[in-house]
């Protein structure tokens, strides 16, 4: 898994988007990329805290919510005038959760509940990688990256004795879960890209109150990794850091 070396963006490097960059991972994936030599950039539903992340990175800002058609099309075209898209990162995610930073179980569960978080996980996903795709397969190296999470593994929340297992969510792993299908289903439909699903591991951010057990630093490890893979690298897979996860 070496680096890519696409040149799709405006100063001949390799141009990257990472939704919900302005804070937590995909921050520190934006900071990482930038070191690496990419044209980051941070897709940022509000546009100040957008500037304000890519100000501290050396990074570009894009105003993107991944739950409104009209900001992610605007955010496509924006890029695509400054000199086109390699690399997607799907990073944007919401883990409602209830008072004391409970997290909500199936006692609790609603459809409102299910469809606000599939709105964001499930359904920005698709959005920004329809909006992007034109670009993506314009690129030398095109990559996806979608940052799922270990809790969408059937095999692992089935298997007892597990921190996966005992957690207690509806709506989260079953929106991760989808995110993992549609990498596989995109990742058959475009073998000329990488498309790939990624665990970061229990992280320290404001999704989970901060709660995690690893740094942004650890966490992103494995994003930053699959955002940077040459044209023989994997796709349609399930990796965290350690390697590939079972489905
Ligand atoms: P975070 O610190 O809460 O960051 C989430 C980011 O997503 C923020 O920038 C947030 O923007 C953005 N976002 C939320 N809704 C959005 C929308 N509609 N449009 C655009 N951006 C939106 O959480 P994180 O832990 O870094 O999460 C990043 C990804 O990692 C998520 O997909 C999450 O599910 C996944 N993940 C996290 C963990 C973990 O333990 N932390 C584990 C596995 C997977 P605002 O600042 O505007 O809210």
């Amino acid at each position: 898994m070496t680096a890519t070396t696409g040149t799709t963006g405006t100063t001949g490097t390799t141009a990257t988007l990472i939704t919900g960059a302005n804070k937590g991972l995909g921050f520190e994936t934006a900071r990482r990329l930038v070191a690496a030599g990419h044209t980051v950039y941070i897709g940022s539903r509000d546009a100040e805290r957008g500037r304000r992340a890519a100000e501290r990175l050396g990074a570009r800002t894009v105003q993107l919510d991944v739950t409104d058609e009209a900001s992610v099309r605007a955010a496509a075209a924006a890029i695509e005038a400054d000199g086109g898209l390699d690399v997607l990162v799907n990073n944007a995610g919401i883990e409602e959760r209830g008072g004391g930073n409970a997290v909500i179980g199936a006692a609790e569960v609603t459809a409102d509940l299910m469809r606000k978080t599939f709105e964001t996980n499930v359904f920005g996903t698709v959005r920004v990688t329809h909006a992007f795709l034109p670009l993506l397969r314009r690129s030398a190296a095109p990559v996806v990256v979608n940052v799922s999470s270990g809790l969408a593994s059937l095999s692992e929340v089935t298997t007892p004795g597990t921190p996966r297992y005992a957690y207690p969510g509806v709506a989260y792993p079953a929106s991760k879960a989808a995110v993992n299908m549609i990498t596989i289903q995109y990742a058959k439909a475009f073998p000329e890209m990488r498309i790939n699903a990624v665990e970061p591991g229990f992280t320290s951010t404001d999704l989970n109150g901060n709660t995690g057990t690893q740094t942004v630093e650890q966490g992103a490890e494995i994003i930053v990794r699959m955002a940077q893979l040459a044209p023989d690298g994997p796709t349609g897979g399930y990796f965290d850091a350690a390697g590939p996860l079972p489905w």
